[in-house]
């Protein structure tokens, strides 16, 4: 079973896959939790080159095909084999992001972008999405207030860069009210944590 976390920053998305991941080890579930880009030693080289705050300034349709690139190398030697052996996979982020940021945030479209990731993946969809909602200011606010060593990254980009992929987060729930379930990450954090957990518990097969 196949489930990814996803959310603009701030969101909550590792304090939430931390929780849940303490909880899988003490119920003994066979479980893989993985993040993207990385997962492979391939897929983490990618990274690498993606998230360099060095590199110049990289052109966004190079960093998409990047993203997607690095989703596959993930997808085939990570995720795919771990839900072969029936473990259940716990995925920070995925295509979804790519449509939120590449395709809003960056402007390339959200079919263009849906289009490389459907060759990346041939067309495979999570399970199950949930979806960590907070309006980005707010979420940003929780970075400045607890991670100083990223404030410098994301402060690249200005507020509309983050509304506008707030907005295609949106707009994809609406789009898959089933597969995408939406959290109101502005709760605290035990709350989101029980909310995530009680929709795990409907969804995942026994
Ligand atoms: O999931 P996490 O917050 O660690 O992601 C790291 C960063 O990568 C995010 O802050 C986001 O700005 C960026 N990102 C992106 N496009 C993606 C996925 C992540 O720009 N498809
Ligand atoms: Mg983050």
């Amino acid at each position: 079973f196949f489930v990814t976390f996803e959310g603009t920053d701030g969101a909550g998305k590792t304090s939430v896959l931390q929780a849940l991941e303490t909880k899988l080890k003490k119920a003994k579930v066979d479980y893989l939790r993985t993040r993207e880009p990385g997962g492979d030693p391939i897929a983490e080289k990618i990274r690498k080159v993606i998230l360099d705050q060095e590199a110049v300034v990289m052109d966004p349709r190079t960093e998409a095909l990047l993203y997607a690139a690095a989703r596959r190398q993930h997808l085939v030697r990570t995720i795919l084999p771990a839900l072969a052996q029936d473990k259940l996979v716990l995925c920070d982020r995925f295509v979804d992001s790519s449509l939120a940021y590449q395709g809003a945030g960056r402007h390339l479209g959200v079919k263009e972008v849906a289009m490389i990731n459907e060759f990346a993946t041939d067309g495979l969809r999570p399970d199950l999405t949930i979806y960590l909602d907070i309006a980005p200011k707010l979420g940003l606010e929780r970075i400045k207030q607890n991670r100083q060593d990223e404030v410098n990254r994301l402060d690249q980009e200005d507020l509309t860069f983050y509304e506008e992929i707030y907005q295609a987060y949106q707009e994809l729930a609406k789009h898959e009210p089933e597969r995408i379930v939406k959290i109101d990450a502005t709760k605290s954090l035990p709350e989101v944590i029980a909310q995530v957990e009680q929709v795990l518990a409907q969804r995942i097969p026994a």
